[in-house]
């Protein structure tokens, strides 16, 4: 079987698939010993590039030529880009060289991977979304979709204790990000009148700067304080090898200490060893407003639905292993908190999803396949579309056109779908061109944050829009190009449909008179003429 789900996280990233039995299960990275690679890379010299744990050792004594971090830069506009021995890599480039990593943790174990799904945040915006999947692309992956990350979670819970009308909260403790998302388990019919378990997403929050990092920031602080305090020094008295020796022992010391009362650290202060012992009780104390955060975010989602009543909370994320953290969910929601393999529940939760999608496209041709035996065997039946998945809009989307409507006209973006609604979602509207024998439209289709039927997009003294805005974070995505026949008058009805999935959008125009489609989707940054005319739009109609 070759379809595989993918974690990509900020700090630890995970592939899984599901076994014989139809169960997800992790493909363990035998190198490092663990269930995870982590998502850092080093360019050790021209001829070789490490990612995992190997290359995170480096970030102390090497930390130029190492990367970590990168999702917090892909599909960014202003991303930065790494240069080593002369060659510049952009984010998504750095992303593919962990999705390799992953996919040779497969391939040494005799498998061979094909088709993934890819998670990714619930607040990841489009162009994050198709620098994701570019990155799985550039990997030699074929991306079958993209999954929010908390939905994907939920899914591999669904799998295993399906109970209907139940509502869960998703909270999701990382080493960079904390996001929290509320999700209703419930039976429905699927388009084919099937009876599947449904999830339903009603709120998602959290903060992208907020995870295991910063834990790891608190012990840092006080081991070197400690290390000051043994030694009469001050901070600035340390030298950098002592610190970078703290900085290494940090994050095996709160494992740790989320198994034990206390850890001991031993630290070249220069020149001289001295060992620190950490209790968890200071470590707890030292990090209570961090947790205090995370429980801030709870509360303002559970705001955002106050009928919702949760009957269990799942813990998913690395620092949800943290006692701390644990028993303040837990005093919050006593007795409905769970944690299952909560560093690669995301994964398995992709694998899941992966194999379903595969499950649908899969026709019964499928049997000339000469492998076709193996698959039914690792595709069992009762998985066949059990799922269907219901999840938010990340953002609002729509078309920018021209307002024929008052005195002057406005170029105005019509938000076609909004933040937060229904996704999958569908929108369609008729516009018509601008002017009689147009020969072109340029429709530009934005992203944006606002709940407004309409907004007036920032214009530049051209009366072009700018690219992007930002108390709405309006953002121009790309172009479509319709090309318009000869005499075209200006009355012929041109269809716009936005579609919205986890995997991004799809922007299509159908000339109703000619029934012609255009999906030719430009993406700002490389194709974009600059030139832009006025004469290129479609109007509102002002009947
Ligand atoms: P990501 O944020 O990349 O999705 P994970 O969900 O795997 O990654 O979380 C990684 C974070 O979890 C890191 O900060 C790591 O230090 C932390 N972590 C992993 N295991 C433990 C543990 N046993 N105790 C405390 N923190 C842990
Ligand atoms: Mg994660």
């Amino acid at each position: 079987m070759s379809t595989y789900g993918i974690d990509l996280g900020t700090t630890y990233s995970c592939i899984a698939r599901l076994d014989a039995n139809g169960n997800p299960e992790v493909i363990r990275n035998n190198e490092d010993d663990s269930n995870t690679v982590a998502s850092v890379v080093f360019f050790e010299n021209e001829n070789n590039v490490i990612v995992g744990q190997a290359a995170k050792e480096n970030v102390e004594t090497d930390g130029e030529r190492v990367v970590q971090f990168v999702k917090r830069e892909i599909g960014k506009r202003d991303a930065r880009t790494y240069e080593f021995d002369g060659k510049t890599y952009t984010p998504v480039e750095i992303s593919a060289l962990i999705l390799t990593r992953l996919k040779n943790l497969v391939e040494a174990q005799g498998g061979t991977i094909e088709d993934v799904v890819i998670t990714v945040p619930a607040y990841f915006g489009l162009e994050e979304r198709s620098a994701t999947r570019q990155a799985g692309e550039l990997a030699g992956l074929h991306v079958l979709s993209l999954i929010n990350e908390p939905t994907a979670a939920a899914l591999s819970y669904c799998a295993r204790q399906f109970q209907e009308d139940r509502t869960i909260l998703v909270y999701d403790l990382g080493g960079g990000t904390f996001d929290v998302t509320v999700l209703k388990m419930s039976m429905a019919q699927n388009d084919s009148g099937r009876d599947v378990q449904k999830i339903t997403v009603l709120a998602t929050d959290g903060d992208d700067l907020l995870g295991g990092k910063d834990w790891d920031d608190k012990l840092y602080n006080h081991i070197l304080r400690a290390c000051c305090d043994e030694n009469g020094l001050t901070p600035e008295e340390v030298e950098a090898e002592t610190r970078q020796d703290i900085r290494s022992k940090v994050e095996e010391a709160k494992r740790k200490l989320s198994k034990k009362q206390s850890a001991k650290v031993r630290i070249d202060v220069n020149g001289s060893r001295t060992e620190i012992v950490i209790k968890r009780a200071d470590f707890e104390q030292m990090t209570s407003d961090l947790v205090a955060k995370t429980m801030n975010f709870v509360d303002a989602t559970l705001e955002k639905i106050p009928a919702a009543a949760i009957d269990t909370v799942l813990l998913v994320g690395g620092s949800t292993y943290m006692p701390m953290i644990i028993n303040a969910v837990e005093e919050k929601f006593p007795g409905k908190v769970q944690q299952h393999d909560p560093d690669q529940a995301v994964a398995k939760g992709a694998a899941i999803y992966a194999s379903m999608l595969v499950e649908e496209v899969d026709s019964p041709s499928a049997a000339d396949d000469e492998n076709s035996a193996d698959e039914k065997i690792s595709r069992p039946e009762q998985l066949t579309s059990k799922f269907t998945v219901e999840d938010q809009t990340p953002r609002s989307f729509g078309p920018g056109v021209v307002d024929m409507n008052g005195a002057k006209h406005k170029y105005v973006l019509e938000n076609f779908i909004k933040i937060g609604e229904k996704m999958p979602a569908v929108f369609t509207k008729t516009y018509y061109p601008l002017e009689d024998n147009q020969e072109l439209v340029r429709l530009r289709a934005f992203e944006n944050i606002s709940t407004d039927d309409t907004l007036i997009p920032s214009v530049d003294e051209d009366g072009n829009p700018q690219a992007t805005d930002p108390a709405h974070k309006v953002k121009l995505l790309g172009e479509l190009i319709v090309n318009l026949p000869p005499n075209t008058s200006r009355d012929t009805p041109i269809k716009v449909t936005f579609k919205v999935d986890a995997s991004g959008v799809h922007v299509e125009a159908v000339n109703t008179k000619t029934d012609e489609i255009f999906e030719t989707f430009l993406r700002t940054e490389s194709d974009i003429d600059v030139e832009r005319s006025a004469v290129h739009q479609l109007r509102i109609s002002s009947d």
